[in-house]
């Protein structure tokens, strides 16, 4: 194993998940929550593998990427370890097979046509692909997602796939410092979960998996906590700012090639 970083900067990395776990352990005993059910998702975009290899040596197992081609990247020099991956971008349709084949969770659904290849493309050998369905709360065409209005329809012909299992639903809200807007952003996404699991519930589905909301980010992980998020996909906290011009998540797909 290589070791190419310092231990002050291991010791460093090690505190800044202990302050992370803390904050989840807070924000859930405030909302007499069990913080065993809220994941930390470590979001490992533009990080180096070895960046992900201290992160994993310091405790951690689930990681986030939403570039494509450097997700495979890594994916492929970490190997040796076993991490679930979560892929957390935007995909043109042509490019959803190795999302198939290399990750565990697919957090941004938003088209029937992707949920197909997915299903598809998806290895026999595999579980079904974790999927979560993107909301897009705050009607910001740029943000992707789709409407409330059609979720049903499209949770309805994801739980006919038989290679995908639908665990719930995440968004990526306007980023605000106003407490009480995130959480009414949030608490939004977790009303939509429970009607659509009535909803799904009375037209016949079996709904035990669909536990998930993917929610909340490095500005509002408390927010989002308190209002009922299973994964927290945490990057800047836990790694640092992004170099510029990689801050904000790329929607369009166009750094895939
Ligand atoms: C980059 C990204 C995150 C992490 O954002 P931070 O503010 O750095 O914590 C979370 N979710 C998605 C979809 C992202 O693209």
């Amino acid at each position: 194993m290589q070791k190419t970083r310092s231990n002050t900067v291991n010791k460093t990395l090690s505190n800044t998940i202990a302050e992370l776990q803390q904050g989840i352990h807070a924000a859930a005993k405030k909302s007499q929550r069990d913080p065993n059910e809220i994941t930390l998702l470590a979001v490992s975009k533009t990080r180096s593998a070895d960046d992900i290899r201290s992160a994993y040596e310091a405790g951690l197992r689930e990681f986030g990427e939403n570039y494509l081609q450097e997700s495979l990247e890594k994916i492929a020099a970490l190997a040796d370890l076993t991490i679930t991956w979560h892929f957390i971008g935007q995909i043109q349709s042509n490019k959803t097979r190795p999302v198939a084949e290399h990750f565990a969770w697919f957090h941004t659904l938003d088209r029937e046509k992707i949920a197909k290849r997915l299903n598809s493309q998806r290895p026999e050998a595999l579980e079904p692909l974790n999927c979560c369905i993107q909301i897009n709360l705050s009607n910001e065409a740029t943000k992707g997602g789709i409407q409330p209005e059609v979720l049903p329809e499209l949770a309805k012909t994801v739980m006919e796939l038989p290679q995908l299992t639908l665990r719930g639903l995440m968004a990526i809200p306007a980023p605000t410092r106003d407490e009480q807007k995130q959480r009414e952003n949030f608490a939004k996404l977790a009303l939509l979960l429970r009607q659509l699991r009535d909803t799904l519930d009375q037209a016949g589905f079996d709904t035990t998996k669909l536990d998930t909301l993917s929610m909340g980010m490095s500005g509002d992980m408390e927010s989002a906590i308190l209002e009922g998020s299973t994964i927290v996909r945490i990057g800047t906290a836990l790694f640092g700012e992004r170099s510029i011009g990689t801050k904000a998540p790329k929607t369009d797909g166009t750094n895939e090639t």
